[in-house]
């Protein structure tokens, strides 16, 4: 039998996408090559913004039709919606979509075998809805892909922040941080298997605690120190973490990296605005003032780090002089690239209902300020960078030119070099000699000797 997923949204649907896939596949099933020729359909959605959802319903609606017609020939096709916006809306997508099968959300995933074996069997969803309304959720096993050299490797589910604007902590929960042994042993089994890179990920990593059985329990520090030690016996070589989060991010966590090259010299750190008086009624629980004094503690205990971040605009309420707060904030900090976004309201948030919307123009306005200064920077960092000899693990075949292959450095930058296939997965060496839109070129890859 065969399958086909669609994956929207994160890193973390993502690397449950690969989870369901790899149980799929120890069952004997094999991926098909599109949806409409699958035996099973899942699509693992996102509702983070509106746009999201909507283009999840379009997917639905045509894998609705694609099994009315395929029923029609006699051919089932069992269809089932994973992920935030099935754990937000399951009972009326179901209403509205009968041809949808199974909705597993965020929580149900664990159930996901009964659901291959009823389509072996061709058998109903008749007692799955109940199932999944009682399914607690567990961590898989294993989040790697087939023949890949990078992994995903979840260590916490779920947020209790409550940023005012998120959707997140209502579909995915209170957090939960996985067992430390679960953690170093996928990272053992990953790493046996070839993966050379990891990311651990969560929605808020740093505020990881594991209470079960370690005297005192374990922070997120104390994890980056087991993770870096099972990583050197395994042959992963780079380690990279996200989501991370200012409010909770501490000095140990800072001393940890330092002391271990282990660690990528490239951090993710959301700021999302410069203004006090907007990341407090985002409720980010931090200040500018914090979130600048941690990035300059971060630089100074690791010189050359990059840094990039999450920047949100047009939060009801936000003035022009908020606005000027986020751009200085952004002079002082100079980060490498940016994810930026105008707000968009998410009803069930709590800003959802805040007064002092901003107009549509306004905000796009403002994001085309921001993204303007961004582009200054990014241009500016990368220049600088000319020159430098660099460690890449090389990633792929150039979309551009088939003799060339795509590599990215510790710091998370791009660089296009030639070279043969046989090197993808590998970790080479080569100069920054020039740059072109924000990819470096390279002339020559030299492999790193036993890495
Ligand atoms: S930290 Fe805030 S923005 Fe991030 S997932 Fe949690 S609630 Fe959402």
């Amino acid at each position: 039998m065969t399958y086909f997923f669609e994956t929207y949204g994160c890193q973390m649907n993502s690397a449950e996408s690969a989870a369901l896939a790899l149980v799929c596949r120890e069952r004997g099933w094999i991926a098909a090559d599109d949806g409409e020729s699958a035996d099973l359909v899942l699509l693992n959605t996102c509702s983070v913004r509106l746009t999201a959802e909507k283009r999840a319903l379009g997917r639905i609606a045509l894998y609705a039709a694609v099994k009315k017609k395929r029923l029609e020939r006699g051919r089932p096709l069992t269809l089932v919606l994973a992920g935030c916006m099935a754990q937000r809306l399951g009972k009326e997508l179901q209403a509205q979509f009968p041809a949808v099968d199974y909705v597993m959300g965020t929580a149900a995933r664990s159930l996901f075998p009964l659901i291959l074996e009823a389509a072996e069997k061709a058998l109903g969803p008749e007692t799955f809805p109940e199932m999944a309304e009682q399914a607690v959720f567990s961590f898989s096993p294993s989040h790697m892909e087939e023949r890949q050299f990078r992994s995903f490797v979840p260590i916490m589910h779920g947020c209790d922040n409550f940023c005012s604007y998120c959707i997140v902590p209502y579909v995915r929960g209170r957090e939960v941080s996985r067992d430390p042994r679960l953690i170093t042993g996928e990272i053992r089994l990953v790493g046996e298997r070839g993966v050379r890179e990891i990311t651990l990920l969560g929605q808020n990593v740093n505020s990881y605690r594991w209470n079960g059985g370690v005297s005192g329990g374990l922070d997120f520090a104390g994890l980056l120190r087991l993770a870096a030690a099972q990583a050197a016996q395994s042959g992963v070589r780079w380690v990279r973490f996200l989501s991370a989060n200012p409010r909770d991010f501490s000095g140990e966590t800072i001393r940890v990296m330092a002391e271990n090259p282990v660690f990528c010299r490239h951090l993710h750190l959301c700021v999302q605005h410069g203004s006090n008086r907007v990341l407090s009624a985002m409720n980010r629980g931090y200040t500018r003032e914090r979130y600048l004094g941690l990035i300059k503690e971060i630089r100074s205990a690791m010189p050359g780090i990059s840094l990039s971040t999450d920047i949100l605009v047009g939060f009801p309420g936000e003035t022009g002089e908020d606005l000027e707060q986020t751009l200085e904030l952004m002079e002082e900090a100079r980060f490498l690239y940016a994810y930026m976004y105008h707000y968009n309201p998410r009803e069930g948030t709590a800003a959802y209902n805040l007064p002092g919307r901003i107009s549509e123009e306004v905000k796009r306005e403002r994001l085309s300020r921001v993204i303007a200064l961004q582009k200054k920077h990014t241009a500016e960092l990368l220049k600088s960078r000319i020159g430098s000899r660099e460690r890449v693990l090389v990633e792929g075949i150039s979309r551009k030119n088939a003799d060339e292959l795509i590599t990215r450095t510790e710091r998370d930058e791009m660089a296009v070099v030639p070279g043969p296939v046989s090197m993808i997965g590998r970790f080479a060496e080569l100069t920054l000699s020039s740059l072109r839109g924000n990819t470096f070129r390279a002339k020559e890859l030299r492999i790193c000797p036993g890495v």
